[in-house]
């Protein structure tokens, strides 16, 4: 099978499915994944936003480097900038669609529609466009990921919470998750904080117990088409 994860930033495609890539790739499967951000944003940086050319640069090494522990085939980087994925949707359109007619996959994995950053519910947006049912090419299969740090950060509003309905056992593989996370330095924190390695095994624990097993990664489903 062909996989594609289309991430928004470096990281998320770890964060929201590291160990379930890492299953498809010891399965067989051929996992390729997707991130739209690679340039900075210019009006955000004169205002002192700590993430400069060389920071997006060396996070992009360091996905390079993570991708391997995991075991993805290819990253495709569409060098959108940073915090305009949302607002120049009909670009961020034509990126994912680009990459998902080169790859004609099967299963694609997004961020979640109701995500507490932008450029997260960006990817939702102009992934649901690539890869809707009536286009050509379109996957079978299409779930939404959960990314710490900003998915659960959306407490109060109903309507934008993730509430997951597929789980995926990662239990063999939460280890190669936590390897490849720890590719990102500048990109963890200390604990409590979400985005810590201590953060990212407790939510795959509780996932893991809401359904029987020792740690699980969890998504939305938006569409499963079975067909012959
Ligand atoms: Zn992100």
């Amino acid at each position: 099978m062909k996989i594609l994860v289309v991430a928004a930033h470096c990281d998320d495609e770890t964060l929201g499915c590291g160990g379930t890539i890492a299953r498809h790739a010891l399965g067989g499967d051929q996992v390729y994944v997707q991130i739209l951000v690679g340039r900075t944003n210019r009006y955000l940086v004169s205002r002192g936003y700590r993430y400069n050319q060389r920071a997006i640069d060396r996070v992009k090494q360091a996905a390079v480097k993570a991708g391997k522990i995991l075991g993805v085939k290819e990253i495709f980087f569409a060098d959108l900038q940073d915090e305009e994925l949302l607002t120049d949707l009909t670009t961020s359109v034509e990126a994912v669609e680009k990459v998902v007619a080169k790859i004609k996959p099967e299963v694609v994995y997004m961020h979640h529609a109701g995500d507490g950053n932008q450029d997260h519910r960006g990817v939702f947006e102009a992934t649901l466009v690539a890869v809707r049912a009536i286009a050509k090419n379109s996957p079978r299969k299409v779930l939404s990921y959960e990314v710490l740090s900003s998915t659960e950060q959306v407490t109060g509003t109903p309507s934008r919470v993730f509430v997951p309905n597929y789980f995926v056992d990662i239990s063999k593989t939460l280890s190669k998750k936590l390897q490849a996370m720890k590719c990102y330095k500048d990109e963890l924190r200390e604990f409590p904080h979400p985005r810590s390695l201590k953060g990212i095994e407790a939510l795959a624990i509780y996932r893991g117990i809401s359904c029987n097993l020792n740690a699980a990664e969890a998504f939305q489903q938006i569409r499963d088409l079975w067909y012959t």
